[in-house]
């Protein structure tokens, strides 16, 4: 099995979650990947538990000159690309009546601006028939309370996705946006929830699915597999959601 054989592949957020997962998947099908992150301890320490062709690069992007940087050392190291996985993000939580400038920034920096800019920095690099992959999340269509800007941000995404997929698309270059239910990643600790608040929400959210579980970050990178390889070839704009049915059914 070697889905990914020689390809060039970038991933974003790639030192934890579904980023990670998908990696070391990657990785295992074939792929020279670049992982990409915001702290270089996280980095370093994911690096131990490669296996494979990679190098790790830290940027944070949210800053125009570190998406500049990810490109560059990725084409030095690699060439062209062929794979580019935008999936950093985070999801702050912030009822309408407390939301401030900086939570608007930092959410819309990090998860509209950051891709966006990855990509016009990436663009002339990506082969042509190569794949650009979004993360985005249900929250742009199933309504979650807190989650007001972070859902916002996501839309966008999605939104975005859709010109780019038709700007590019006589290059062949597919673009396709995962959209995840609840995953079982660190991004929940992350939200500045105190711990029991977030057990109970989380018993919540896994009641709702369907399925009546979270996702596993592995069953997003399988996702991203798909996409990415020639099992998709004709797939292309497509928002797929990956959540055990919760805005389904
Ligand atoms: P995670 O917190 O484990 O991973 C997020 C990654 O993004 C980390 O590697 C983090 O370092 C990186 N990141 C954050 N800010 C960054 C910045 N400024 N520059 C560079 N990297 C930065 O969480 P995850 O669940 O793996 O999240 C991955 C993506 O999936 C995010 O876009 C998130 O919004 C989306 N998502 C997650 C879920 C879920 O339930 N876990 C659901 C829907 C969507």
């Amino acid at each position: 099995m070697s889905k990914l054989k020689n390809k060039v592949a970038i991933i974003t957020g790639a030192n934890s979650g579904i980023g990670l997962a998908t990696a070391k998947l990657f990785l295992k099908e074939g792929a020279k990947v670049v992982l990409s992150g915001r702290r270089q301890e996280a980095l370093d320490e994911v690096a131990k538990s490669l296996e494979g062709h990679f190098i790790t690069v830290l940027a944070d992007v949210s800053k125009p000159e570190d998406n500049i940087k990810l490109i560059k050392e990725a084409t030095n190291a690699y060439g062209n690309i062929d794979i580019l996985f935008l999936n950093a993000g985070i999801a702050p939580i912030a009822p309408v009546t407390e939301i401030d400038e900086n939570h608007y920034d930092d959410t819309f920096n990090i998860n509209v601006k950051g891709p966006i800019l990855a990509i016009k920095a990436a663009l002339p690099h990506i082969n042509d028939g190569g794949t650009i992959l979004f993360t985005s999340s249900i929250v742009n269509k199933k309504a979650f309370d807190g989650f007001g800007v972070y859902s916002a941000s996501k839309g966008a995404l999605r939104s975005f996705s859709k010109v780019l997929a038709s700007e590019v698309k006589s290059r062949g270059i597919r673009v396709n946006t995962i959209a995840p239910g609840p995953i079982d990643t660190p991004i929940f600790g992350k939200m500045g929830l105190p711990e029991d608040v977030l057990e109970e929400t989380g018993k919540e959210f896994a009641a709702m699915v369907p399925l009546g579980r979270f996702g596993s970050a592995d069953e997003i990178a399988k996702t991203a597999l798909f996409l990415a390889s020639e099992d998709a070839s004709y797939i292309n704009g497509v928002e797929l959601e990956v959540d055990g049915g919760l805005s389904q059914i």
